[in-house]
């Protein structure tokens, strides 16, 4: 079983800039001149700087695949899903004649026709703001008509209205949703949660303008908890109430992936744009016995020196906290895998056991 992130950024698209490349540049000469001796091989010096030197954080809006051998499961579809969908998708390619014919009608050959049943994927949203619904018409699977897609939700009246209206033409876009060759269905999660292949989903509602649902993924004996979009400010009776709901929603999860957009003091001057700090989510994460919280849903106006300062303080603030707590803080960054195998408790598989093979758990 394996957890990618395909879109870790908030509210909107925010590739990076030369201005952050520049920081980068800066920080690696820095800590080369350090070096004593000065490194004599570079590429083996550019092997050992840290990852927020050699890479970005990433500027692509929320989408999280986490697939089994014989299931991928999609959630939500911010600009992130395009990356995803070229990822499942042979490349097209262009027709060169066509284009020598010098008639500037290059087209994208057919896709490939793929080999086997139609393929199938599951897409379930957390809610319908334009950073989660964005990328959906850039998912290559949509246009292939070898394709089924079911598009689960709570509220899934919501989530097609919300598909539809991005996809009206020829004012927003220039392919209507009933025209996309894929095989769309809607399906709503109910109370009871859903199984899907070796996963089992449940859900909660979580407080965000408009309402944002978490989800509870179980599959192979472990837990990962994905909540995007919350707010959990002050200590009235309800948000108390939603606090403790969510302390028990991800307890003792491996794997809990948070809205922390805001700094501290930022979730307090943005009181009521339904978002989270990392500090607050840390205090909850702790005593609920949580192993590993990615930091998620990054404001677009923090570069990523910001964000690993956030992820200093929180870090700091849970050792603080909590000495010697088994907590693992990281930051969600575009291309991070968490991988588990897929044995029924999710223990490496013995010596000589049989191998996590497809159609098992
Ligand atoms: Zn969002
Ligand atoms: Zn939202």
């Amino acid at each position: 079983m394996i957890i990618r992130f395909w879109g870790v950024r908030g509210s909107l698209p925010s590739p990076s800039g030369f201005s952050e490349l520049k920081e980068k540049i800066a920080m690696a000469v820095e800590l080369a001149l350090r070096e004593r001796p000065a490194p004599d091989d570079v590429e083996r010096f550019v092997e050992t700087l840290p990852d927020r030197i050699t890479g970005f954080v990433g500027g692509n809006t929320p989408c999280l695949e986490i697939s089994s051998s014989t299931r991928t499961l999609i959630f939500d579809a911010g600009s992130g899903i395009r990356s995803l969908g070229a990822h499942l998708t042979p490349k097209p390619e262009l027709d060169i004649e066509e284009e020598l014919r010098g008639n500037g009608k290059a087209q994208a050959k057919p896709r490939p026709a793929r080999k086997g049943p139609k393929r199938h994927l599951d897409l379930l949203f957390t809610h319908t703001h334009w950073d989660h619904i964005q990328g959906f018409p850039f998912f290559a699977p949509v246009y292939d008509k070898d394709t089924s897609i079911t598009i689960h939700a709570v509220n899934t009246r919501a989530v097609e209205d919300g598909l539809r209206s991005q996809q009206s033409t020829p004012l927003l876009f220039p392919i209507h949703f009933d025209e996309l060759p894929a095989e769309i269905r809607f399906r709503t999660i109910t109370e009871e949660g859903l199984t899907l292949g070796p996963f089992f989903i449940d859900t909660m509602r979580l407080p965000h303008p408009g309402g944002s649902t978490a989800y509870r993924i179980r599959a192979f004996g472990r837990t990962i908890v994905f909540a995007t979009d919350y707010e959990l400010l002050g200590d009235s009776p309800e948000v108390n109430r939603i606090r403790e709901d969510l302390k028990a929603f991800i307890q003792s999860a491996d794997v809990f992936i948070s809205d922390t957009q805001y700094t501290y003091l930022e979730s307090h001057s943005k009181e009521g744009w339904g978002h989270s700090n990392a500090l607050n989510v840390v205090e909850m994460a702790q005593p609920a016995g949580v192993r590993r919280l990615y930091l998620f849903h990054h404001d677009p106006f923090n570069s990523d020196r910001k964000l690993y300062e956030m992820l200093e303080k929180a870090s700091n603030y849970s050792e603080l906290l909590f000495p010697g707590s088994a907590l693992s803080i990281y930051l969600a960054t575009e291309g991070t895998t968490v991988e588990f195998p897929e044995t029924p408790d999710g223990s490496p598989p013995r010596r000589g056991a049989r191998g996590a093979g497809p159609g098992r758990g």
